[in-house]
């Protein structure tokens, strides 16, 4: 009789995290996550893997300013994003990644000529929205 699929996924994804956390341990790499407080692989922010999964967004705002940002959850964010702002904003686009504090940090970084002070808020040219809704 066939292995029920169900079991199979999590029969797997148990020997994948068995071998992530053996190799982690040798490279030195484990940590308690500072979010579930869970003894596991963490990364650079001290996260879980877990943990570390999220979405990067860019927003564009009636005035022009395009926001990017990060969440794990895109529809609360954006509900209280515009509670907290007076003009309309507009999601553009969004996708989810392995790591969205590093991959909001790096985007923050690449495009920091054109930020808007110590704000999350970019007058980014079309190119690099463009560059960013490929990701
Ligand atoms: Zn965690």
């Amino acid at each position: 009789m066939a292995k029920p699929k169900l079991l199979e996924i999590g029969l797997r994804d148990l020997r994948e995290e068995k071998t992530a956390t053996e190799a982690a341990r040798m490279a030195g790499q484990m940590g308690t996550c500072c979010k579930c407080f869970r003894y596991a692989p963490t990364d650079a922010n001290r996260l879980c893997r877990l943990c570390a999964q999220g979405y990067v967004y860019l927003l564009s705002a009636e005035n022009g300013y395009y926001k990017i940002g990060r969440t794990i959850n895109i529809q609360s964010r954006l509900r209280s994003l515009q509670r907290e702002f007076p003009l309309e904003i507009k999601l553009v686009h969004y996708f989810e990644c392995d790591d969205y504090i590093a991959t909001e940090s790096s985007l923050h970084k690449i495009y920091g000529a054109y930020r808007k002070g110590n704000t999350e808020w970019f007058a980014l040219p079309v190119g690099a929205v463009d560059k960013i809704c490929e990701m």
